[in-house]
């Protein structure tokens, strides 16, 4: 499926020290009323933790990455699940040798200094809904 939308408002922010990552970038969003849109972010955390999907067991492990790292990419795209606004992000992360480590954006990534950019997508915004096939809330109609 694809939807075609012109870009609307973007929206530049510094997140709160100490804050969730992911809760941080959706409150932005609902604080602007963002149906539909993009993000990306660069900073550092004190705590990470990221997602990797099992596409065999169709279920998210966690995998948690103790500790100070770098926010080198953060990318999603913000969208509506259940007639609210979700943010769905991957990060790449480095350790302090700049090893690189990464994976689905979840909760419990504890911000150091975050910025972030969100554009808005203008258009009739895309909802997720459960996919059979791969056991993921994908985008439907
Ligand atoms: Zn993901």
């Amino acid at each position: 499926m694809k939807r075609e939308f012109t870009t609307g408002r973007t929206i530049v922010a510094r997140l709160p020290h100490g804050a969730d990552l992911l809760e941080s970038i959706t409150a932005l969003c609902r604080e602007h009323k963002l149906a539909m849109g993009t993000v990306t972010a660069i900073g550092a955390l004190s705590d990470a933790v990221v997602g990797y999907y099992d596409q065999n067991q169709k279920s998210y492990h966690e995998l948690p990455f103790p500790g100070h790292s770098e926010i080198l990419a953060l990318v999603g795209t913000l969208s509506q699940r259940d007639g609210a606004v979700m943010c769905h992000a991957h990060v790449t992360l480095a350790d302090e040798f700049g090893r690189a480590f990464g994976g689905h954006l979840v909760a419990g990534c504890r911000i150091f200094a975050a910025e972030v950019t969100v554009t808005e997508l203008v258009g009739e915004p895309l909802t997720r809904g459960f996919d059979e096939v791969t056991g993921l809330h994908l985008w439907v109609g």
